[in-house]
């Protein structure tokens, strides 16, 4: 018998608890729908941690006018009622910039900020910016509040999945938002390299003559988005050999088929198109969504519904029972077979099959090569998508019997529990031990090698001047978890030195970092443009001991989260800085094109900035605004200069 504990200030008894834990935990943080697993200790098996919303948090914030926010199935309300407050598929924003990301506008609700630079982007929701990776954070936050909550214990560390196409930027906006979420991140890993460690495929099989290499082929069709992968493993390594996909292809487009498909069929419906509100819509759309689930999962049988026309509320609403109400009014019945399905899919689920064969191709394997096909992604509940790759493909060995929207978490799961030290069947590979960056604009960190990166690596990324004429830069390399280089190690320091003289913004300065199975580490400049090159070699565990190593982890953990608020005050200066530098010389050289109030009205701006940039307490807010209000401002001319310039050329006069 366990002992029962009594709150001796609320006299009420409180559940048995064991001693709060440790856990860790894998998250598939998803476009559509997010989740939480473990490695339940009692079974060894991994499990979706579930409560009473289920175990699938629809990866939606709404953010409330107090400041508040609320994440899942209380924020999806939102979505038809306050589009401009409810915030979903951030997945797509996180870690891009308003260039990579501008056709996603018309897919929301909510309002991203077009600053037309290859900044991050941003959201305005009631006059204060979020970043993606605040959003995403806030989804992460409620993941690990839910999972604490479920297990009563603290989880000390997690396995995060990304899709294997995302870059090094989305990847790294990734890592900060774990961080604000107070979520130590023990790695960052491919979905479809976790959909296969969920169904144990990647653990060392021993055949003749050492161990098996595998080919497996990643099938994800979600709710927005589809990839497909192959991956070959190796003693424990996984190898994305190539992807395709479509990042706008996924369930809703079956929704939205369906919906053609009936309004094609009924009359009535067809009638009543113009009158249909957002939220009338949204019913319809969600009437479909249920079909397409009901059908896939009885698909004998025939889906039949009434769907009823509100004149009074201008929506649908779809109803089981003969309703008699005089205010309602039957327009159709909705009718959906297995047979209609698979009419309505056929051309969406071609696309995904012809993306398929391109990744084969990428691969250089066929068919016969792959030894496991593995369905990932809600929307492969669907049985033809099966039965084509078995039937009409001829793969050997299609999995799917987990839950195809959990796979990616189980298996986050496991692999967080092998990183956890808590399997020994798994081989673990030789990683950097810290992360590995270089210096820029004020004093920050910049990650190019996370900690727990394979050796042997290379990596490369590219900066630029922040001033005219530049013609040297010092490259700092540091190692450590910090934001700030003042709190990391620094393991050398060099100058690229003779960049020819350009405008700000203008050279191609390429940072790579090489390490070698030896743990040498190369680092290198190069000036694209020009090809002056500038190299160094360091040896980056040097001097220091298993027990420092540790200390700088957990100084990165303890400090996470004002680190990384600390460093989006400061890139926000560094935009702001970049900012008046930018409208400055603006002024300066196209003064002549602009009237006297314009001039001032710029002036005035830059001012007001300067002076926020000035003063030490001034909040990320309030800098981004006079940013936005500069840009805003200034924007129309910089236009009216394009006019003008494009007026002259067709004219055959040089200016
Ligand atoms: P994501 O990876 O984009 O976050 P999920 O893997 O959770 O998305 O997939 C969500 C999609 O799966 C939705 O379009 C949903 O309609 C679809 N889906 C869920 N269950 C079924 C089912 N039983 N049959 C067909 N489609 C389903
Ligand atoms: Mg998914």
């Amino acid at each position: 018998m366990g002992k029962i504990k009594i709150n001796l200030v609320s006299g009420s008894i409180e559940e048995p608890q064991a001693e709060k834990g440790n856990v860790v935990v894998g998250i598939d943080l998803g476009t559509t729908n997010s989740l939480v697993a473990w490695v339940n200790p009692g079974t060894g098996a991994p499990e979706v941690l579930v409560d009473e919303w289920g175990g699938l948090v629809p990866s939606v914030v709404g953010l409330l006018e107090g400041g508040d926010a609320v994440v899942g199935q209380k924020a999806t309300g939102g979505l038809v009622t306050a589009p401009e407050r409810t915030i979903f598929s951030v997945k797509r924003l996180l870690g891009r910039s308003y260039q990579d990301v501008s056709k996603v506008q018309e897919l929301i609700g909510y309002r991203i900020i077009d600053d037309n630079t290859e900044q991050l982007v941003r959201i305005l929701v009631d006059g204060r910016y979020y970043t993606p990776i605040e959003l995403s954070a806030i989804i992460l936050k409620e993941l690990k509040d839910k999972a604490e909550r479920i297990l009563h214990a603290n989880i000390t560390g997690a396995v995060i999945t990304v899709p294997a196409y995302f870059n090094d930027s989305q990847r790294m906006a990734t890592r900060d938002a774990a961080k604000i979420a107070g979520l130590p991140v023990l790695r960052i890993i491919n979905e479809p390299t976790a959909a296969s460690l969920a169904y144990g495929i990647g653990f060392q099989e021993e055949v003749e003559g050492g161990f098996a290499a595998k080919k497996v082929l990643v099938y994800d069709l979600g709710g927005g988005t589809f990839d497909v992968s192959v991956l070959t493993i190796e003693d424990g390594v996984f190898e994305v050999l190539s992807t395709h996909g479509d990042t706008v292809l996924g369930g809703d487009d079956l929704d939205r088929a369906i919906v053609a498909h009936w309004t094609n069929q009924s009359e009535a419906l067809q009638q009543l198109q113009s009158q249909i509100s957002a939220a009338g819509m949204q019913s319809i759309r969600l009437a479909a969504e249920f079909a397409k689930k009901w059908v896939c999962t009885h698909r004998q049988e025939i889906f039949k519904k009434q769907l009823y026309w509100n004149p009074v509320a201008r929506i649908f609403e779809v109803k089981e029972a003969e309703v008699t109400d005089s205010g309602l009014l039957a327009i159709a019945e909705l009718g959906l077979s297995y047979e209609d399905l698979v009419t309505v899919a056929s051309p969406i689920i071609e696309k995904t099959m012809k993306s398929v064969k391109s990744a084969l191709k990428d691969a250089e394997l066929s068919v016969a090569d792959i030894d496991d096909v593995v369905l990932v992604g809600g929307s492969t509940r669907f049985p033809e998508i099966g039965r084509m790759l078995k039937e009409e493909f001829g793969f050997k060995h299609v999995n799917q019997e987990l839950n195809p929207d959990e796979v990616v978490a189980l298996g986050a799961a496991v692999e967080a529990e092998v990183l956890a030290g808590n399997r020994q069947d798994v081989l673990l590979l030789d990683v950097t031990p810290l992360s590995l960056g270089i210096e820029t604009a004020g004093g920050l960190m910049d990650v190019l090698v996370p900690r727990n990166t394979k050796i042997p690596f290379k990596v490369a990324r590219e900066y630029t001047t922040s001033v005219d004429g530049q013609v040297n830069m010092r490259i700092a390399v540091f190692q450590g978890e910090r934001e700030l280089v003042a709190e990391n190690r620094k393991l050398a320091e060099f100058i690229l030195r003779n960049i020819p003289a350009m405008p700000a913004g203008f050279p191609k300065i390429q940072v790579a970092f090489l390490l070698d199975a030896n743990g040498m580490l190369k680092v290198k400049a190069k000036e694209l443009r020009s090809g002056v090159e500038q190299d160094i070699e360091i040896k980056p565990q040097y001097g220091l001991t298993d027990a420092q190593v540790e200390q700088m982890l957990m100084d990165g953990f303890t400090h996470a989260k004002e680190d990384v608020e600390m460093r989006m005050v400061q890139e926000a200066i560094n935009e702001g800085r970049q900012m008046v530098y930018t409208a400055e010389r603006f002024v300066e050289k196209n003064g002549a094109m602009l009237n006297e109030e314009e001039i001032e009205g710029t002036k005035q701006r830059i001012e007001n900035l300067r002076c926020l940039l000035d003063e030490s307490s001034s909040s990320k807010d309030a800098i981004l605004d006079a940013v936005t209000q500069l840009n805003d401002y200034t924007k129309p001319f910089a236009e009216r200069l394009m006019d003008v310039a494009i007026a002259a050329a067709l004219k055959g006069k040089q200016i």
